[in-house]
């Protein structure tokens, strides 16, 4: 089935009616609810309660489910239409970096505060779209399924709560993101990792005049940024058109107490990205097996943690929901948003890995997420929720 069909393109009217009826008051007062419960990253619990409660005072059939996190259990409300028919899910992530707690405030059109742009006033805009979507009875066909969760933001969460849904088959056909991004549709992005490494060396710390005659963890350390390095540049080889290479990169590195102590501990830290069609335990693989020959030669040890930050995606231009989402965006704004790369790994990237569902990140514009000045345009945040409301009618009603 394609949605070029014109008998399914969004009518005038209709468009009219869904733009009319997103209500800005109602979404900043959800907005504002959600950013005033402070929620780091592993402590939902408390906003997803807020979140559950709001939704089933409204009268939304509201279930919680753990799914691996016991402590804030994902808040999941669907929305069925008249006809059996394919499933649209809106999902956000209900946790905030761990960075001091900001309370929301309202300043020239802005939201600001803790969450404003990443991402509780997105999920508030896609609170509103299922408003509008029941209110006005939109749904002929399928059903909308909205999502909240924790365990998004890294290095605390890995993912795990969504990803255990999506394993479970707690997942729409077709997924909807309202992350901070709406300049261009993101048909491609890389997967990443966060690696550690530790270099040991029997003994203990002594003064540089006293020590023995091994080279040790500093240049242990410095070989392995070489090596590191030129792995990089043999990725490099490889290029997507949009999304770039993939990189190995070292951020960190930390050895000694003293300019002329000979340390015993070298310790390093950095990613590795990666693009579709690699795997995260092969990159781990490789990583492993740079350590360790380096770790024989130098007659040192070498232990490595990694921790997940999402695997690759791609979204296929001609899927049904990308049709249907750029019909929408047309629509509203006249014209096609261009295709790029997305810059940072979000929960799109797990639908696609773990499922092969398409999701589109498309939110609010906002910015100084990941920092003490997070701000969401107002005026984005109904653009946002009209957007989905109409996505959903293009999508479903089919
Ligand atoms: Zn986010």
């Amino acid at each position: 089935m394609s949605v070029s069909n014109s008998a399914l393109t969004l009518a005038s009217s209709q468009y009219r009616q869904i733009a009319k009826a997103v209500n800005e008051e109602r979404l900043i007062n959800t907005a504002t609810r959600l950013m005033s419960v402070h929620s780091p990253t592993g402590q939902c619990g408390e906003v997803a309660d807020l979140l559950a409660e709001l939704l089933s005072d409204e009268g939304f059939q509201v279930q919680r489910i753990e799914a691996n996190h016991s402590a804030a259990p994902a808040v999941i409300v669907r929305h069925v239409g008249r006809n059996p028919g394919r499933c649209l899910q809106f999902e956000g992530h209900l946790d905030t970096v761990h960075l001091p707690f900001v309370p929301p405030a309202q300043v020239d059109g802005r939201l600001t505060g803790t969450g404003a742009a990443d991402m509780k006033a997105g999920i508030a805009a896609a609170v509103e779209a299922l408003r509008v979507i029941r209110e006005l009875d939109l749904l002929t066909h399928g059903s909308v399924l909205l999502t909240a969760h924790d365990l998004h933001e890294s290095p605390w969460g890995d993912g795990r709560q969504l990803n255990s849904m999506i394993e479970a088959g707690l997942h729409g056909d077709g997924v909807l993101i309202p992350e901070y991004f709406q300049d261009f549709l993101p048909i491609v992005g890389r997967g990443g990792l966060i690696w550690r490494v530790a270099l040991h060396r029997a003994g203990e710390n002594v003064h540089e005049v006293m020590r023995p005659n091994e080279p040790g963890v500093v240049l242990a350390a410095s070989e392995l940024i070489q090596r590191l390095s030129k792995w990089d540049r043999e990725i490099g080889i490889a290029r997507d058109p949009l999304a770039g290479p993939g990189s190995v990169f070292v951020g960190q590195i930390h050895a000694g107490e003293l300019y002329n102590q000979f340390p015993t501990t070298a310790t390093l830290e950095g990613t590795c990205r990666w693009l579709p069609g690699v795997t995260s335990a092969s990159v781990e693989q490789r990583f492993s097996q740079i350590l360790s020959a380096l770790a024989n030669e130098y007659s040192i040890t070498g232990e490595v943690q990694f921790s997940p930050m999402r695997d690759a995606f791609r979204l296929d231009p001609n899927d049904d929901l990308t049709v249907a989402f750029q019909s929408v965006i047309m629509r509203d704004s006249g014209r096609n948003l261009t295709h790029g790369a997305k810059p940072f790994v979000d929960d799109g990237n797990a639908f696609w890995a773990l499922a092969g569902i398409p999701a589109i990140t498309h939110g609010p514009i906002a910015g100084g997420a990941h920092t003490l000045e997070e701000w969401v345009q107002i005026d984005s945040l109904v653009c946002v929720a009209r957007r989905y409301a109409c996505t959903a009618v293009q999508y479903c009603n089919l």
